[in-house]
């Protein structure tokens, strides 16, 4: 079952939470192999772009967020195991020049900011690995739902925000409402519907977590299957 109203005003966010879990706890799924909870995790996206765009009538004037703005990629994200695969197996097939100097900048990175919290690692503004000198989003395709939420309607607004972490004053960003509840309401569907079907559904830190499976191949299904992953593999 996909993704159905589009009325942002009777829109049953519950009832997607319900149906996305549902999604991914299906016992059909062979759970040696990852594959099609991958083409999943691809679909449920697919049709929530399809749906934001069909509630925005296709106007997307209020919406800041843009190609090669990177402010806010300096921030703590949270993904599901599910997603960093997705994104593992994205970058394994890049160039293998371009994937060593990645798999450089997220080593470098994690050295930095494991164990931050968010308002450390906000402070600190390491931008995220994944950005490329024109400051592009290099997993764009497969970018986390996290990323996929943020949707400022004002580049200043989030300028001044994270500038004003780090002399510790919160200031609001306005954000388009329907697409960030959307998104983080699939991340809790895939998250529940994974944990449901007896995988790992827990959340990991973005860098951390895709160093290690980039440097993991052979574990993806294990690691789903076993929920064996530890903070001590990931700090190592
Ligand atoms: S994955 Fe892409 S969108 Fe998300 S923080 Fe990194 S560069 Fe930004």
């Amino acid at each position: 079952m996909g993704i159905g109203c589009e009325n942002m005003e009777r829109f049953d966010f519950r009832q997607l939470l319900l149906q996305t879990q549902k999604r991914f706890a299906l016992p059909t799924f062979d759970k040696s192999d990852v594959a099609p909870l991958l083409a999943e995790l691809t679909q449920v996206c697919s049709e929530a772009e399809t749906l934001i765009e069909r509630q925005q009538g296709g106007d997307r004037s209020l919406l800041a967020c843009g190609p090669g703005c990177q402010d806010c990629c300096v921030v703590n994200v949270s993904i599901t195991l599910l997603e960093g695969i997705a994104m593992a197996r994205f970058l394994r097939q890049l160039d293998s020049v371009d994937l060593a100097q990645i798999v450089a900048r997220l080593d470098q990175l994690w050295r930095d900011v494991r164990g931050l919290d968010d308002d450390e690692r906000m402070i600190l503004r390491r931008k995220c690995a994944f950005l490329d000198d024109q400051g592009w989003c290099l997993v764009y395709p497969v970018r986390p739902l996290f990323c996929r939420s943020i949707s400022s309607t004002d580049v200043e607004h989030c300028r001044a925000a994270v500038t004003g972490q780090v002399f510790g004053e919160v200031q609001p960003v306005m954000m388009h409402q329907f697409q960030l509840q959307l998104y983080k309401t699939l991340f809790s569907g895939v998250a529940d519907g994974m944990a449901r079907a007896g995988l790992d559904g827990r959340s990991f830190q973005l860098c951390g977590l895709v160093r290690y499976l980039l440097s993991h191949p052979d574990r993806d299904e294990e690691l789903l299957m076993q929920s064996s992953l530890c903070w001590d593999q990931l700090y190592a």
